[in-house]
């Protein structure tokens, strides 16, 4: 398998506060990786640099053999919207857009036409359990249907890599579980590589494979060992 996304000897501080110390990761097309770790360790700082929301100080990140760390502001906003897919804690929707204008949000902003966006959106509410939600808005929705349809959102249109930070953070573990089952298939089945920061087991064991994260570096976990 190629790798698609890579972070090299990663190291970046906020002020005198260093969130990574040397971060290393490499993540196979298509592979569903998690990354674990405890808080503040340093995972979603890791998430931003992989995603080009942040430049680390030093190290790199390849995406597609791109130096993502060495792209303008202006292309990495493009490589986010056109080729990476987002999931947040709390799906973050637009409150005055109804379920069905929010996951046809990226595609709206790709330059796709508004009927199309539309009517692509809708295909996904029945793919992610949601059939009939499509006017509702968020106050209108449960935790686990607004993430559902953050899900959608992230996947709507066809990205690489989707990045998904503590996707089922909100969620109780019913809940957190229907979000993974779903996002696991739907990844699988359009070959989607997928980061998941989260720090439970539980929603880790979705993933193909686990790293954990402790001050600021990424160890790779075999057989529940922690190999430095
Ligand atoms: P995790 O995702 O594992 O909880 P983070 O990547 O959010 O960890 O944080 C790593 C470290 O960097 C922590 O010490 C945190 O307080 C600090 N940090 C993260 N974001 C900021 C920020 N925007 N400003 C200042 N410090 C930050």
């Amino acid at each position: 398998m190629a790798p698609v996304i890579e972070a090299r000897e990663v190291r970046l501080s906020f002020g005198a506060t260093p969130a990574l110390r040397g971060a290393d990761v490499t993540i196979d097309a298509g592979e569903i990786l998690a990354v674990m770790g405890p808080s503040g360790s340093g995972k979603s700082t890791l998430l931003h640099c992989l995603a080009g929301i942040l430049v680390p100080d030093s190290g790199e990140i390849v995406f597609s053999g791109r130096r993502v760390d060495a792209m303008s502001e202006p292309e990495r906003s493009a490589l986010r919207r056109d080729r990476f897919g987002f999931v947040f804690q709390f799906g973050q929707l637009v409150p005055e857009l109804t379920a069905v204008e929010n996951v046809a949000l990226p595609l709206l902003l790709n330059g796709t036409r508004r009927t199309a966006a539309l009517a692509e959106a809708s295909t996904w509410f029945d793919r992610l359990e949601l059939d009939g939600l499509q006017r509702r808005r968020s106050g209108e929705l449960s935790g686990g249907q607004a993430q559902r349809v953050a899900l959608a959102r992230g996947l709507v249109a066809g990205p690489e890599v989707l990045f998904a930070d503590e996707p089922t953070g909100s969620l109780d573990s019913l809940g957190g579980e229907h979000v993974m089952e779903l996002l696991t298939t739907e990844a699988r089945r359009h070959g989607t590589t997928v980061v998941l920061v989260t720090h439970e087991p539980r929603i880790a064991a979705y993933a193909d494979r686990e790293v954990m994260v402790r001050d600021g570096a990424v160890h790779q976990l075999t057989a529940e060992r922690i190999v430095v």
